[in-house]
């Protein structure tokens, strides 16, 4: 094996369009020294990031206040972030030299009640994607922990064929093995996993089966992988540990379908609080070790040296960061 070349790595980063589709500033859409944090993040060389602005059970209400706020704090902070909503606004954010932020939606139990209508204002506000069913099931769906899943609901395929008519990318990550095999069999658009692992590099209910990775790359869709020390493996996180979860899904359906979602959890005493407070949601909330031991966007130029290192063309790691997310928001924005 090669000895990774961080310089070369380091070069190719500033060339290449890196996309981190999923991060989580805390929920708490006045607290702008979190915020902040994105200049480190576009220090690392990170051009687009999607930014999560509710999960699961988190009401409806807090979800549009994190809108809000971050659409707020964006503004004031457009000397180096730029709010996007289209691909030609990523566009304009790069030749600009600056970093990119959109949102997204984990899971669709907000909508159990307003349904549909708040999809359209949502794109609009630039919500980029949305998953299904957040761990646990809901009106649309179920989730990645329940022993028995129901399957892709009516309401379900409503809320998506408004999400495909405004153009927002659906997402099946912590949402479960039948109810995600339905969404993408329906499908006629790329549909992803956000920010998820292959169970056969690690077995873990958030991790995705062979089955699932490879109906994604038949939708044009593409595999996230996850920063998160408990969806890597045993022990802490590691770049290599993350690099092993690209390579089998590489290895399953080509480097056309990977991309990162590393999941880096800004705040992590929020992410502690948040285990402890909801078992039901996060049966193993006892491994706090690993949740938060995370590989983050500043540790991209090290998997990009990894890749290289072993054996990765250039032309594919250009891909797994950035230009396959691409490809995708190309097929599905408006
Ligand atoms: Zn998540």
């Amino acid at each position: 094996m090669m000895m990774p070349d961080f310089a070369e790595a380091e070069e190719l980063v500033r060339d290449a369009l890196v996309w981190d589709n999923h991060a989580c500033l805390p929920l708490r859409p006045g607290d702008h020294d979190f915020f902040a944090r994105l200049r480190d993040v576009a220090a690392a060389g990170v051009d687009v990031i999607s930014v999560n602005v509710g999960f699961g059970p988190v009401p409806l209400e807090q979800h549009e206040a994190m809108i809000a706020g971050l659409t707020g704090w964006i503004g004031s902070a457009g000397d180096f972030c730029r709010l996007v909503r289209a691909v030609a606004d990523i566009e304009a954010a790069r030749a600009e030299g600056k970093l990119a932020v959109f949102f997204d939606v984990e899971g669709m139990a907000p909508l159990d009640e307003g349904g549909e209508a708040l999809i359209e204002p949502w794109r609009k506000a630039g919500v980029g994607w949305m998953l299904v069913a957040y761990n646990a099931a809901n009106r649309a769906g179920s989730g990645c922990i329940e022993e028995t899943d129901g399957g892709l609901t009516d309401h379900g395929k409503r809320i998506l064929a408004e999400m495909r008519r405004v153009g927002m990318i659906a997402c099946c990550s912590h949402t479960g093995h039948r109810t995600a095999m339905e969404v993408m069999e329906q499908a006629d658009a790329p549909v992803i996993f956000s920010h998820s692992n292959p169970a056969a590099v690690f077995a873990h209910y958030r991790n995705i089966a062979d089955d699932l990775v490879r109906a994604c790359a038949e939708t044009g869709g593409v595999v996230g992988i996850n920063g998160i020390g408990s969806f890597l493996g045993d022990g802490p996180a590691s770049v290599a540990r993350l690099v092993d979860h690209i390579e089998h899904v590489a290895s399953l359906v080509g480097t056309d379908h990977v991309g990162l979602g590393l999941d880096y959890v800004f705040d992590k005493q929020e992410l502690v609080d948040y285990l402890a407070a909801m078992p039901k949601i996060f049966p193993d909330a006892a491994s706090l070790e690993n949740a938060t031991s995370m590989i983050g966007p500043q540790q991209i130029g090290a998997i990009a040296a990894e890749l290289l290192g072993r054996g990765a063309d250039r032309g594919a790691v250009h891909k797994i960061l950035g230009e396959n997310w691409l490809r995708v928001a190309r097929a599905v924005w408006r």
